[in-house]
């Protein structure tokens, strides 16, 4: 049997809300390498990592891909260290690049790891003696935290899966307002989705594709499927020049973030979760626009919020009732309350007591406590002070999924169409 060795690559940390992506400095790197006829092995990998994490530019991805470990290792470590010094955006305090090289199996202990910066914090020295100790050939630029990333984007196993076509703007129109035809956008979508998805929020008339920062990208369309994102490709217009392609495997829109818990008490801030909890109140709005209400379970209780930037996602919340049970998917955050990201109808609370209807037509009043209800019509009296149970009307429904719209989803967060 032939044991095909290879040097997996990762990288961090390069860009800043000025500019670059790490994942376009992967694709130069790539291309270079071809070019040496050194040929990556599948797909790169583009990692969301802890959408919590403090030094994050964007959306916290790392990005990893592998190589044959022949001859041309070494000529290929140069390129990618000679790009990542060239092309990094060191000039910013938060840009601190790391680079991995590592040539063994990737190990249960490396994928708790990959786990770990999903679900919570590493520091930069916990990584490296991480990463020495599992055999990791370790690259610092500046602060180097980047490494973080960089041994999770090599690591992580991906059970469920999910590409990215990214497509580059030629350097000169960085910073400019994008060329897209918004219109083929929406046929794309129309002619892939649910294949694709994430295009287009039309509730907010939003194009999902197009980023809003200065950076390489000129669109992104995610996918389920290598075969849907070739077909919107072909679909989606552009007038401006395209500098390159890439598609990514990647770990978005996986839920990966997402722990399942049954146990509010269990759950800590910066962690996100799964978890089915009773409401305990109606929810209210704030100023600001953000609404709130309060879960509870057996073990405690948690504010959760439905933030400004969810937008219509504020009004279906706000169906919501005391009493209805509800599966919860999303995170804690600064404030310590949880952030909903989407949630299931378990059942519905459809039940409501009220006065008595007296036989005149005319619902009741209390006649005091203890005594009854009286009619103030007709003068009437019921001895009993129980309430009548009414069937209500619910808008929601029993078993259905509702979620964040496209614009204020994170990245790692499994869209409906995907559950
Ligand atoms: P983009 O999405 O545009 O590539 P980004 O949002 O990924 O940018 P980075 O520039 O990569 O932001 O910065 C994120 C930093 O956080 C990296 O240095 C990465 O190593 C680090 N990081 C990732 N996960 C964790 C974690 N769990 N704990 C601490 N630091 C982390």
């Amino acid at each position: 049997m032939i044991i095909i060795n290879y040097l997996y690559i990762g990288i961090d940390d390069t860009d800043s809300p000025d500019g670059m992506c790490t994942t376009y400095l992967a694709c130069d790197i790539i291309r270079r390498l071809k070019e040496k006829n050194i040929d990556i092995v599948g797909y790169p990998r583009l990692i969301r990592l802890n959408p919590f994490a403090r030094f994050k530019t964007r959306g916290n991805g790392g990005v990893s891909f592998k190589i044959i470990n022949d001859e041309k290792v070494d000529l290929a470590k140069e390129i990618v260290l000679d790009e990542v010094s060239k092309l990094s955006m060191f000039d910013c305090d938060n840009t601190n690049p790391g680079v991995i090289f590592y040539d063994g199996e990737i190990t249960k202990e490396m994928e708790d790891y990959a786990f770990k910066a999903i679900y919570s914090f590493i520091t930069i020295e916990e990584a490296e003696k991480f990463g020495k100790s599992v055999g990791c050939e370790i690259h610092k630029f500046k602060k180097g935290r980047g490494i973080i990333g960089s041994i999770a984007a090599i690591s992580l196993p991906l059970n469920d899966y999910t590409y990215e076509l990214l497509a580059y703007r030629a350097p000169e129109n960085y910073g400019t307002k994008r060329q897209i035809d918004y219109v083929s956008v929406m046929e794309m979508d129309k002619e892939t989705f649910p294949d694709t998805f994430e295009n287009v929020d039309y509730s907010e008339g939003y194009i999902a594709i197009e980023p809003k920062t200065p950076c390489p990208v000129l669109y992104g369309i995610r996918s389920n499927n290598v075969e849907s994102l070739n077909k919107a490709k072909d679909i989606v217009e552009v007038s401006e020049p395209i500098e390159d392609y890439c598609i990514f495997l990647t770990n978005q829109h996986t839920d990966m973030h997402i722990q399942k818990t049954d146990n509010i008490s269990q759950m800590e801030q910066f962690g996100c979760y799964e978890i089915t909890v009773t409401v305990k109140d109606n929810p209210h709005v704030i100023d600001g626009g953000h609404m709130f209400f309060k879960v509870f379970d057996e073990t405690g209780e948690i504010e959760c919020g439905a933030y400004e930037p969810t937008k219509n996602f504020r009004k279906i919340v706000s169906h919501l009732r005391a009493g209805d049970v509800i599966k919860l998917y999303g995170g804690i955050g600064e404030q310590n309350t949880f952030n909903i990201e989407k949630f299931q109808v378990i059942e519905l609370n459809d039940v409501e007591y009220r006065n008595p209807v007296c036989e005149c037509g005319k619902r009741m009043t209390s006649a005091g406590k203890g005594k009854g209800f009286k009619c103030k019509k007709c003068g009437n009296r019921i001895k009993s002070s129980q309430k009548v149970k009414f069937k209500i009307e619910r808008s929601l429904n029993n078993g259905k999924f509702y979620e964040t719209p496209v614009s204020a989803r994170r990245h790692l967060s499994k869209p409906i169409c995907r559950m």
